[in-house]
């Protein structure tokens, strides 16, 4: 199997916003044995954008290097105790698929992560989560190759230093890695998460009084089709600010002034709701040109068709500054801007 290399390639089709964006040169690896090699046509071109399923970036303008589509396939069972199940995932599998896969295994432990978009490899870039669940807590290693020198080199979950939709790949060590493949350590007999009310109510809607892992996948799925827009029709990138995390006592003085402050208080520390936030400050359902706020998800910034990244980063901005004007809080964007 050789490289696909494209010179000049419309990135549209590769990013959820559906950006028009050109690469100078786009090369897709299909073969996990063909890493090595693409990295060293990549590393000819002083710029390189590793990408997976483009559902968390925004493409700014023109990329004047090489974008590499990771699009490697395979998955397996490691090690079986009939207890713990560790299994593995190349970086180009589609997320959702992996998550059927294990069930199919008769496994547990990814079901509330079902039908989050995008790739096995960018799962740890952002430690991944969703209804009360988040990737760390599954996460075994994941091995990675060095742009740079093509080293390889396995993470544990403390090497990749997860926060919530965080990790060292978004910050002390952004752009420096290849994310080759992830290792997830799953269960037979998982003990559900269900402390989502929202979940706990539909799967009790449903008559799933008992439900199994797949029930909750099931469930999680058809709340996720009915609440947030497909990208295939709306392009967007699921939220696009993380809720900002402050000192309890500044929360205490903003919900003061701003009575009705959503804000989830964990210890000394309180999230707030970054979604509040903004409809407060008038965003929501707003649309400048072709970018918006989703009239139904304050957090959710759309493509209403042709709008530009620019386009989409300035209207980020206006809300980034409204918020920090209204709430003196600093909104932190979620996708990588590129
Ligand atoms: C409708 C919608 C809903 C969403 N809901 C959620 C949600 O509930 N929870 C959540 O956490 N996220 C959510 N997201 C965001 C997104 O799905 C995740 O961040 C996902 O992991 C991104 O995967 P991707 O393959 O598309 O990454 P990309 O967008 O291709 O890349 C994202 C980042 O990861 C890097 N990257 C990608 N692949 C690799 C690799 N192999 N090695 C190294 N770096 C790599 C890129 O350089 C970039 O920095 C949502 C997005 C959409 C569009």
């Amino acid at each position: 199997m050789s490289l696909t290399i494209i010179h000049n390639a419309s990135l549209r089709t590769l990013n959820t916003f559906g950006i028009d964006a050109h690469a100078k040169r786009l090369i897709q690896v299909l073969d996990p044995a063909q890493l090595s090699q693409a990295l060293e046509q990549a590393r000819q071109d002083p710029a390189l954008l590793v990408i997976g399923g483009g559902s968390n970036l925004l493409l700014t303008a023109d990329f004047p290097g090489t974008v590499l589509h990771v699009c490697t396939k395979g998955r397996r069972i490691v090690a079986d105790d009939g207890e713990q199940v560790i299994v593995e995932a190349q970086a180009g599998e589609s997320w959702d698929a992996f998550v059927r896969w294990t069930l199919d295994q008769g496994l547990g432990g990814l079901e509330n992560l079902a039908l989050i978009p995008g790739s096995v490899g960018a799962s740890p870039v952002q430690n991944i989560g969703a209804y009360g669940v988040e990737l760390c807590e599954r996460f075994e290693s994941l091995r990675a190759i060095e742009l740079a020198s093509g080293r390889e080199q396995q993470f544990s979950a403390e090497q990749c230093g997860f926060g919530y939709r965080d990790s060292v790949f978004k910050h002390a060590q952004a752009g420096r890695w290849l994310i080759a493949s992830v290792r997830l350590r799953l269960e037979r007999h998982p003990t559900l998460r269900l402390n989502y009310a929202e979940l706990r109510d539909e799967l009790l809607a449903c008559g799933c009084g008992h439900p199994t892992p797949r029930d909750v996948a099931d469930t999680v799925s058809a709340i996720r089709r009915r609440k947030l827009p497909d990208p295939a029709v709306l392009g967007n990138a699921g939220s696009f600010f993380k809720n900002p995390v402050v000192d309890s006592e500044v929360a205490d003085q903003i919900a003061e002034r701003e009575p009705g402050l959503v804000r989830w208080p964990d210890g000394s520390r309180s999230k707030l709701s970054a979604a509040w936030m903004i409809d407060r400050c008038g965003f929501k359902g707003r649309r400048e040109g072709d970018a918006g706020v989703h009239a139904a998800h304050a957090l959710v910034l759309v493509n209403h068709g042709k709008a530009s990244g620019a386009q989409m980063l300035a209207l980020a901005r206006r809300i980034q500054a409204a918020v920090k004007t209204r709430f003196g809080v600093e909104l932190e964007p979620e996708p990588l801007v590129v």
